[in-house]
């Protein structure tokens, strides 16, 4: 399982088209198959597929509105960077973006993945922020995994540290520059696992966290997070930034993510696609629908949040799990 599972499955939609197929919008030869329409597309058309569903998305869940500032979280890959990309495109005008890039320390992967974030930045004319785990935390991912590795303790995957990390920074800095929304590439696949993953830990505060936006509510301190690619999967997103030049990493994946827990889950999910094409989004509606009948029942009220008392970003206990963390690192 690494990085090349993208492409992959990009080229698996091609597989399914045969000679003489054509596009169900405009009957030129098709280059894209989905398997879960059964719908064929040529390349202009499942560009304005792509587009359509972002903006669908964003109209449906109502994730941005004019006049926000909005702060949009880079790493350099397809999705961030295709989040970017539309986001100018068809906010650009009537929204304030600026791109936030957080450089976790993974030495020859996320130096590499920002370089190409910052060339597409200044390429799209879009003002950015960089941060630093050294900078904000004092320690690196590499430098944390070393240190880890010297103790015998189990202390889970290294994603854990990395996430948990990297999101208060994302609200830190979301804050920092008054950024109204914080917008993530999440795409459907990395929502679905998390879906999976959190009802199988029977963790049901994190299992409705997912979604378009994330939290059942609106907190204070906490800028709220929207992933306006959420209904898209992974696969189409790297097709889509492949047929219009966007120019992302694609190197050998990060280091850590190897011993991380969602690639069985992303496995199983790809394997039941594979069988029962239309099974991801099946999965998405039914999460959909169970979280808004959740949330009119009032079933989850919302959390209570305090401030951390180390760092002051919010939290539900008294210190952030972040603070916990790098304290555990300390000792
Ligand atoms: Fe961080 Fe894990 Fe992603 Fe690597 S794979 S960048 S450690 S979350
Ligand atoms: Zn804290």
């Amino acid at each position: 399982m690494g990085c090349e599972m993208p492409f992959i499955m990009a080229k698996n939609l091609k597989c399914g088209l045969k000679k003489g197929d054509k596009c169900i919008k405009c009957n030129k030869p098709a280059s894209v198959y989905l398997p879960y329409g059964p719908q064929k597309f040529c390349d202009k058309h499942f560009i304005q597929l792509i587009e359509k569903r972002f903006r669908k998305t964003i109209r449906k869940y109502s994730l941005i509105r004019k006049g926000e500032h909005l702060l949009v979280a880079v790493s350099g890959g397809k999705d961030s960077l295709t989040a970017l990309y539309l986001t100018k495109k068809y906010f650009g005008k009537q929204n304030k973006i600026t791109a936030l890039l957080i450089d976790e320390g993974i030495s020859g992967y996320r130096d590499k993945a920002l370089k190409i974030a910052m060339k597409n930045c200044k390429k799209w004319r879009i003002p950015y922020k960089h941060v630093s785990f050294k900078t904000e935390f004092g320690i690196g991912m590499s430098h944390i995994s070393k240190k880890i590795s010297k103790t015998k303790k189990n202390f889970g995957s290294m994603c854990s540290f990395c996430g948990t990390m990297r999101r208060t920074l994302m609200n830190r800095y979301a804050k920092k520059l008054s950024a109204d929304k914080l917008i993530t590439g999440h795409n459907l696949d990395d929502e679905l696992q998390s879906i999976l993953m959190n009802a199988c830990d029977n963790d049901i505060a994190r299992f409705f966290r997912s979604g378009p936006l994330a939290g059942v509510k609106q907190i204070p301190d906490l800028v709220q997070r929207v992933k306006p690619l959420c209904e898209i999967p992974e696969a189409e997103i790297f097709l889509y930034a492949n047929y219009v030049g966007i120019e992302h990493y694609s190197g050998s994946c990060c280091p850590f993510r190897a011993k991380a827990k969602r690639n069985i889950y992303r496995k199983i999910l790809n394997e039941l696609e594979e069988h029962y094409p239309g099974t991801k989004y099946s999965l998405w509606n039914f999460y959909i629908q169970l979280r808004v009948k959740f949330i009119s029942l009032k079933i989850l009220s919302g959390i209570e949040l305090n401030k951390c008392k180390k760092c002051g970003e919010p939290s539900t206990k008294e210190i952030c799990d972040t603070c916990k963390k790098l304290s555990i690192l300390k000792n």
